[in-house]
C-alpha cells in the first residue's frame, strides 16, 4: 500500500524531531498534502494509527493541510491551477506544464510536551 511507506517516511521524520528537540509526546502532527500526491487520507490514517502504537506519537491527531497544484505553462508562461496532471494550460491550452506546487507531503509541524 501506497499510504503505509509515506507514513513510515513521515514516522521517520516525527521520530527525527522528537530526538532533536527531546520532547515527551507528540499531540498533533500537521501534514501538507498536494492535490496531486494522490494520497487517500483516510487510509494514510489509518496507517498511521497503527504505525505510531508503543511511539511517542501514540494518540497523535493528524491535521490535513490541502496544498492546490499548480503549474507554470511553458507556452505562454502564466501560472495556472492544476487539478490533475496532463491537464491542458487554462490560459493557452497547451499541454507543456511544469508542475511547481501540489506534490509535497511533509510535515508542516508538531504539537509537543
Ligand atoms: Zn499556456
Amino acid at each position: 500500500m501506497h499510504e503505509l511507506s509515506l507514513c513510515k517516511s513521515i514516522l521517520e521524520i516525527i521520530n527525527q524531531k522528537v530526538v532533536e528537540i527531546n520532547c515527551i509526546r507528540v499531540k498533533k502532527v500537521y501534514l501538507e498534502i498536494g492535490q496531486l500526491a494522490a494520497v487517500e487520507k483516510s487510509a494514510l490514517m489509518f496507517s498511521f494509527k497503527v504505525l505510531v502504537q508503543g511511539t511517542v506519537a501514540e494518540n497523535a491527531d493528524i491535521e490535513f493541510i490541502d496544498v492546490a497544484g499548480m503549474a507554470i505553462c511553458q507556452s505562454c508562461g502564466e501560472k495556472v491551477f492544476l487539478n490533475q496532471y496532463y491537464d491542458a494550460c487554462q490560459a493557452c491550452g497547451a499541454f507543456s506544464l511544469t508542475v511547481i506546487q501540489g506534490e509535497e507531503l511533509r510535515v508542516k509541524s508538531m504539537e509537543i510536551e
